[in-house]
């Protein structure tokens, strides 16, 4: 955990580390806020990330700098660097977007060091922790439930991770407490804390020179805890991380967890590598109580995975998330059951291949013996239809979706195509796109892909007219992050919209339909058509109309359409047009309006994406940080 906490402007005389908005402008103004006079900071609300705060024109602006997935850092939508000091030097010579260049540094004054925020590294570390136990994942998959669901997952932090610190003793008597804290080592600073009541109270036990000390932990009435007269914390391991580096009010500082003989906290690990506890330091470096702390060992409650593969026999009925978690909501189960099922719970977050138990077939060719088919249809086309069924694997039956290619047309170029997008949808594997199982040919070729049992989006939000703007941001930003995926690895997918958009649940989206999906050669970054063929133009960009040029930055229109779509509740977009119409329309610079319910930041994204020029078109890299942003910015 110790490198995590390096952090990468600590160096730089102008990074003044964790200061606020409104300190960043006091320094600006200090140094008269001429033109181009700037100062880097730490992102408050962004895991990693910086903010760039910049003055012209007697005003100070400021720019967050983002650390993305590979580890670079990018302002919203701009060019990546490996460093924040070789950002700085860019724009130095390059405003591309900025207000002005920067001019000049305004650097630290002398003696003062860059301020530390304890608890970003601490809940960043927390979460990684988290999510890794609690779902088994590592690599791009722990990242990306990382990114898809921070706002939730620092919620579930805050409400739980406490439990499994060596120092939370639970619902114990004060008596109790006291006795626990005298057995064994008795230096100044060991503590525990007790639940007092059910009403979020609790009581920090302090041992003071032979004698314990009971502070009380109130609830204030927006949930914040504090000691009387305190500073306000989230979460409990906030406040004990925040009186570990400084008494603050406290007699003295806390120095070491009193344990919990005998209790599964034993593999909680010291790391003896930084500073011991009981030397009580003045300053906000070095790291605290749980900084310290080399391992953690989360609940396992939330491994359970919602659908399918709970029956050994196809006959037994399916979980179906959605029903379970209403179903829940109604009986008001166990607290840490009530939470709405995160992609991570369900069955189709990773691959059934990601299990070493399960092995690929060979050419991805099923055995038809293992699958069984439901009556009844989730959709059909002009190639066939979609049926629901199970396909027996080593860990159970797993629901999945069958497309069924019509047995009576035999028209070779049908079966081409469906095996075509098998090829495609077999070099595929993200958590958001719907992924293949296999291939089978019996009475019929079947493409075996993951099910997705809410269905198509616009459909599903035409009859929830409820679900809220910050779940359908939620989802959108989802199908960015598998576009994004897409584009990284060269794909078009070509026929991006709301209704080739599946749902497993009302919180996950994945991407589907990949008939007319294209890998890009080495050589091009787009795929140029033949003809003109069955098209769905009103969601094609102008040069897909006019040049039959597609790549990613095509994707990307389409994507604006779909968040357009998503924004309207399933509504058709360019309603009554032709497609001819359309493309009239937006050769004349017209584009259309934002719906009711739209915020005006993602109204604002949509018509970016429906840049005229390919090369003015941003690409999913900025186009996913952007809702990513947004999605943190009111999930807060
Ligand atoms: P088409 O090329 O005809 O648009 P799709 O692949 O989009 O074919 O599938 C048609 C319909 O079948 C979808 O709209 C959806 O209702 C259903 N469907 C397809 N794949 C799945 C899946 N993986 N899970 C659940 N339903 C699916
Ligand atoms: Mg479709």
């Amino acid at each position: 955990m110790a490198s995590n906490m390096t952090n990468p402007a600590n160096h730089l005389p102008y990074f003044f580390g964790n200061i606020t908005r409104e300190e960043a402008e006091e320094y600006l103004m200090q140094g008269a806020a001429s033109d181009g006079l700037y100062l880097l900071r730490q992102s408050r609300n962004y895991l990693g990330g910086f903010a760039l705060s910049l003055a012209h024109g007697r005003k100070v602006h400021h720019y967050t700098i983002e650390r993305e997935l590979s580890g670079s850092y990018a302002i919203a939508g701009g060019k990546s660097h490996a460093s924040p000091a070789e950002l700085i030097n860019y724009h130095s010579e390059e405003a591309d977007g900025l207000i002005c260049l920067l001019r000049k540094p305004f650097n630290r004054p002398p003696g003062v060091q860059p301020k530390t925020g304890p608890f970003e590294d601490l809940k960043e570390n927390l979460i990684r922790e988290y999510v890794k136990q609690t779902w088994n994942l590592q690599g791009h998959a722990l990242e990306q439930a990382i990114i898809s669901q921070k706002p939730q997952l620092e919620k579930l932090i805050a409400t739980t991770a406490h439990e499994k610190m060596p120092w939370f003793h639970g619902r114990i008597s004060r008596e109790e407490s006291e006795h626990r804290i005298l057995i064994g080592s008795r230096s100044n600073g060991k503590f525990l804390i007790r639940e007092r009541d059910n009403n979020g109270s609790y009581a920090l036990c302090l041992l003071n020179d032979g004698k314990v000390l009971h502070y009380r932990i109130d609830r204030d009435k927006t949930g914040k805890l504090s000691i009387p007269d305190g500073k306000r914390f989230d979460t409990l391991w906030q406040l004990v991380e925040h009186y570990s580096y400084k008494p603050d009010g406290l007699l003295r500082v806390l120095t070491i967890p009193c344990p919990q003989l005998g209790s599964e906290n034993d593999n909680v690990v010291f790391n003896s590598r930084l500073p011991l506890p009981g030397t009580p330091s003045k300053s906000w470096a070095g790291g605290g109580i749980i900084s310290r702390l080399k391992s953690y060992t989360f609940p396992k409650a939330g491994s359970k995975k919602l659908q399918g593969t709970i029956g050994h026999s196809p006959d037994e009925a399916p979980f179906n998330p959605y029903v379970l978690q209403r179903k829940r909501g109604l009986t008001g189960a166990e607290k840490g059951d009530q939470r709405e099922a995160l992609p991570m719970d369900t069955e189709v977050y990773e691959s059934p291949y990601a299990d070493p138990d399960e092995i690929k077939p060979k050419n991805v060719t099923l055995d038809r013996k293992l699958l069984t088919l439901e009556e009844g249809e989730l959709g059909s086309g002009n190639f066939g239809t979609v049926k629901k069924g199970f396909y027996r694997m080593k860990k159970g039956a797993k629901p999945v979706a069958v497309k069924i290619l019509k047995n009576e047309s035999n028209d070779p170029a049908i079966k081409d195509e469906l095996l075509r997008e098998a090829n495609v949808m077999q070099q595929l594997d993200n958590p958001y796109i719907v992924r293949m199982i296999g291939i089978c040919e019996a009475e019929a070729w079947m493409l075996v892909m993951e099910m997705a049992e809410l269905g198509p989006l616009n459909k599903f939000l035409q009859k929830n007219r409820h679900v809220t703007e910050r779940n359908i941001t939620e989802l959108v930003h989802q199908v960015s992050m598998g576009m994004k995926y897409l584009e990284e690895n060269n794909f078009v997918h070509r026929d991006l919209a709301a209704r080739n958009v599946l749902l497993v649940t009302q919180h996950y989206a994945k991407i589907s339909d990949f008939g007319l999906s294209k890998a890009l050669s080495a050589d091009e970054n787009y795929y140029k058509a033949q003809s003109h063929g069955k098209w769905p133009v009103k969601w094609y960009a102008p040069e897909c109309m006019n040049f039959y040029k597609f790549s990613s930055k095509s994707d990307v229109w389409s994507f604006g359409v779909l968040m357009w779509e998503a924004f309207s509740y399933g509504q058709k977009p360019y309603k009554g047009m032709k497609g001819g119409e359309v493309a009239q329309m937006i050769e004349r610079g017209e584009r259309m309006e934002r719906p009711e319910v739209c915020p005006t930041e993602v109204y604002d994204l949509m018509k970016l994406c429906w840049t005229y020029n390919v090369e003015d078109r941003p690409g999913f890299v900025a186009v996913e940080l952007r809702l990513r942003n947004y999605y943190y910015d009111i999930s807060h």
